[in-house]
């Protein structure tokens, strides 16, 4: 009988060996898709929610804050700490209008849900899942529903949740801006209660944050410095265009007159 050549036996283990290798690596890229779609971490926060909460407390709020000087203490709910989308949403880059990048692994995204998406599926460890931790569970406090939907304010108002939103309005307050920690603090507290807790009734005579907010103004400054630009450049163009049609009706008289007078002699 012929001894198999040496040679072949090992061509053939390492043509077996590679075809594993490649079947493994072509069904990789599939096991991770299953990942992707099937391992949701289950977390009971609204990421939309927290995400208004924090839009709230960055408009109406950080202005003031940040013109105290002062510190929010950690305890305080609404401090980064206790926001667990708070790293996730500092990884958002939004490159173009219709790019957005993740900040962990450079991935980019035609919309932000699906980037909101990815961080579910691909970056869950960098959630702050611990508890409390749930901006979101302010939201009736700082009135997100409102804020997040654009139709006017029209449903019957439940003096019972009212009620239940003040109280949680004014423990937020009281964490946050505690009156006995110098006249900052208690600024703040008063403040927040005018911003945020007086609008809690179903009396319906409190404005919702009623202070305004810093952002808007200058918006609206902007908005309006521009336009006075734009006015004063197209009063400009007029009186200019006004002016040389004005030299050049008197240079068309002159002419004329200088022609009718030419002609007379004759
Ligand atoms: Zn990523």
């Amino acid at each position: 009988m012929a001894k198999p050549p040496t040679r072949l036996i090992v061509f053939l283990f390492l043509f077996s060996t590679f075809s594993l290798l490649e079947i493994h690596g072509e069904f990789e890229p599939s096991r991770t898709l299953e990942q992707e779609q099937g391992n949701v971490h289950e977390v009971h926060c609204s990421r939309e929610r927290s995400k208004a909460a924090w839009k709230i407390v960055e408009e109406y709020l950080m202005p003031f804050v940040e013109k105290e000087g002062y510190r929010i203490p950690s305890r305080c709910r609404l401090h980064p700490e206790n926001d667990m989308y708070r790293d996730q949403e500092e990884h958002k880059i939004h490159a173009a209008l219709n790019e957005w990048r993740c900040g962990y692994c450079k991935k980019t995204f035609y919309e932000e849900k699906y980037l909101d998406k990815h961080f579910d599926n691909r970056h869950y460890d960098m959630l702050n899942v611990t508890h409390r931790r749930c901006l979101a569970d302010v939201c009736g406090a700082l009135h997100c529903d409102r804020v997040m939907s654009s139709l006017p304010h029209k449903t019957k108002c439940n003096p019972a949740a009212a009620a239940r939103n003040k109280h949680l309005c004014e423990s937020l307050a009281s964490s946050c801006f505690p009156v006995n920690e110098g006249s900052a603090a208690h600024r703040l507290n008063e403040l927040f209660l005018r911003q945020f807790c007086d609008s809690h009734s179903c009396s319906g005579g409190q404005k919702l944050f009623s202070l305004g907010s810093k952002k808007k103004t200058s918006v609206l400054y902007i908005i309006t410095s521009v336009l006075i630009l734009i006015l004063l450049s197209l009063f400009y163009i007029f009186m200019y265009l006004y002016q040389r049609g004005l030299k050049r009706g008197t240079q068309e008289l002159k002419r004329i007159s200088r022609s009718g007078q030419k002609k007379k002699p004759s």
